[in-house]
């Protein structure tokens, strides 16, 4: 933790505050929230429904903007940046992840994943090159040419976690990734975010398990729009050891798409 500290951080949310303004009231989503993040950290937002957990996730990520308060992402001052700049920045810094995977039905693996790059204008090649290296990283290369209708929930997120790193961001923002899924493809899913923090991704995931969020290394709280609690995790949760034991249990077995979905394709 020291370690990380001596470095610049990486988010820095100062009284952020964001209202929705309905007919006759307003709606606090967030109110006067301040916090740090470093690079490197894993960080679980948690909170009631309503807590406004999407609401800050929307921030962070720059697809909304707060009513009032700073947000600085990588020293820069996002609030300050025209709607181009702050796209192309958003590209390059940051991955998401959702929880209804957001993929689109009619393309498969591979042109899911790929879409972002032809956005950016990459060459084909280095498409190909970047969207293999992604996938393998899930480990979904063998359902490349598979349409999210033809895997199975986990897979389809791991399809999404690789659509989510095809730009090399430094964040990965995930709100509820796991909320659509049995334990064990959560478990999968935690484990590449773990591997991917190793690697040195700063992860900010929303969650509302707990068994979810024992596997970052912090917990931020919120309630009513409030962080009211912000507490480091000394020994996290590795999911690779709650893999291993489900690797043991050979009944388990039944992750991968069954031949029934394999039927699907048309
Ligand atoms: P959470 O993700 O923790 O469930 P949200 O951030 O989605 O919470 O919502 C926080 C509060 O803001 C809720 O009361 C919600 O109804 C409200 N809210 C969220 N988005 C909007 C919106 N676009 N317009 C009006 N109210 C909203
Ligand atoms: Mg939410």
């Amino acid at each position: 933790m020291n370690n990380i500290k001596r470095k610049q951080p990486v988010i820095v949310v100062q009284n952020l505050t964001k209202t929705y303004f309905m007919n006759s009231f307003e709606l606090h989503a967030l109110q006067n929230v301040t916090f740090e993040i470093y690079p490197g950290e894993f960080v679980a937002v948690m909170g009631p429904s309503g807590s406004g957990k999407s609401t800050l996730m929307n921030v962070l990520g720059c697809l909304d903007t707060p009513t009032s308060g700073q947000y600085i992402l990588d020293q820069q001052d996002v609030s300050r940046l025209k709607e181009k700049t702050l796209a192309a920045f958003r590209n390059k810094k940051i991955g998401f992840v959702f929880q209804n995977f957001n993929l689109l039905p009619k393309l498969n693996a591979f042109q899911n994943v790929e879409l972002p790059l032809l956005y950016g204008g990459v060459s084909r090649t280095d498409r190909r090159d970047i969207v293999e290296k992604v996938l393998s990283e899930v480990s979904l290369k063998d359902r490349m040419y598979h349409r999210p209708n033809q895997l199975s929930g986990g897979q389809t997120q791991r399809v999404a976690i690789a659509r989510a790193l095809v730009n090399n961001p430094s964040i990965i923002l995930a709100d509820e990734p796991t909320g659509n899924l049995d334990t064990r493809s959560g478990e999968e899913v935690m484990q590449i975010f773990q591997t991917l923090n190793d690697e040195g991704k700063t992860i900010i995931l929303v969650t509302h398990e707990l068994d979810i969020s024992r596997h970052t290394k912090r917990i931020l709280r919120f309630r009513d729009g409030r962080l009211e609690g912000d507490e480091g995790m000394d020994h996290p949760l590795l999911a690779v050891d709650f893999l291993k034991e489900f690797i043991d249990h050979k009944d388990n077995q039944d992750d991968f798409v069954t031949s029934a979905t394999e039927l699907t394709q048309d």
